[in-house]
């Protein structure tokens, strides 16, 4: 596994590497988990034993607001480089913020459509744009074939799936959210959770379980969404920021149908994030 720093080291690794649908990318930011683990495996699967998979570790400054968790966001490094190689990972690059950014060089900004303004984007302006942004520049620099996003971050997904179509040169794959044993979605920013508040953060995966048996059962998507609201407004510990359900494209869900429930919850002090499909029946 090579790992690079500097741009120039970055292009080297890459240089005589596989390209085009033999070349697939992970972003993160780092403090892996299984979640991220199994994007790589899918990213491995797509490319094959000969292709290339490589994997960014950065703590992006452009998508984190200025009371956001920035400088406290965890870093641990050889934790991260030991599972990837245990992955099987060929390109791992970990650049500064001025490898990423070289304060010489001219950044195309990348700004979101109106869904980048709603749910996460209403809470975190500007937070998609820093996304956009940063995606953007990785694509050029990696130029990977195929790129995978976990659905953990469901509207990052559907706005990266934009942006890859107006690109026009790289392929998305999409992961599912992987959970913990006790249902809770896994997520770097969960190191932050005392055990008490991780308790209670259980009743979010509950109440989506809830929220989909009720869909099956022929609820119309906004009593599904108000139902998981009130029991988490009910629940100690738990204040909810939204719960929507909306068409796989953020649009206003159609019954019958696949639809998402998007949940945004503080607890203890975390915003978490959860979310997933559900089948509206429509008129029983
Ligand atoms: P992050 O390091 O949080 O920026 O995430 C990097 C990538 O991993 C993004 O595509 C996320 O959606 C994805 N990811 C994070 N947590 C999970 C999870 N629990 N299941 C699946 N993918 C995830």
């Amino acid at each position: 596994m090579i790992v690079a720093v500097t741009r120039a080291e970055l292009a080297a690794a890459l240089h005589d590497a596989p390209a085009g649908p033999k070349r697939a990318f992970v972003p993160t930011m780092g403090a892996l988990h299984e979640g991220h683990a199994s994007l790589i495996r899918q990213a491995r699967l797509a490319v094959g034993l000969d292709g290339c998979v490589v994997v960014s570790i950065f703590v992006n400054p452009r998508q984190f607001g200025p009371n956001e968790d920035l400088s406290r966001y965890p870093r641990p490094i050889e934790n991260d480089l030991a599972l990837l190689a245990d992955l099987g990972v060929d390109v791992v690059w970990t650049p500064t913020v001025n490898d990423m950014y070289p304060p010489d060089e001219p950044l195309h900004e990348v700004h979101a459509d109106e869904r980048g303004s709603i749910l996460e984007g209403a809470s975190r302006p500007g937070h998609f744009d820093g996304v956009l942004t940063v995606v953007n520049l990785l694509f050029d620099l990696i130029r990977p074939g195929i790129a995978v996003f976990g659905e953990k971050d469901f509207q990052q997904l559907v706005l990266i799936r934009s942006l890859a179509a107006a690109r026009g040169d790289v392929q998305i794959v999409a992961g599912p959210l992987v959970r913990d044993t006790d249902g809770l979605a896994l997520s770097s920013r969960n190191a932050y959770l005392t055990p008490e508040s991780r308790a209670q953060a259980l009743v979010i995966p509950e109440l989506i379980g809830m929220g989909q048996d009720l869909a099956r059962a022929g609820a119309p998507a906004d009593l599904v969404a108000q139902t998981v609201e009130v029991g988490l407004l009910a629940a100690p510990g738990v204040e909810p920021d939204y719960v929507v359900v909306t068409d796989d494209d953020l649009g206003a869900p159609k019954a019958p149908g696949h639809a998402r429930i998007l949940i945004a919850a503080r607890v203890g002090g975390v915003r978490l994030l959860d979310n997933a499909a559900l089948d509206l029946q429509g008129e029983l």
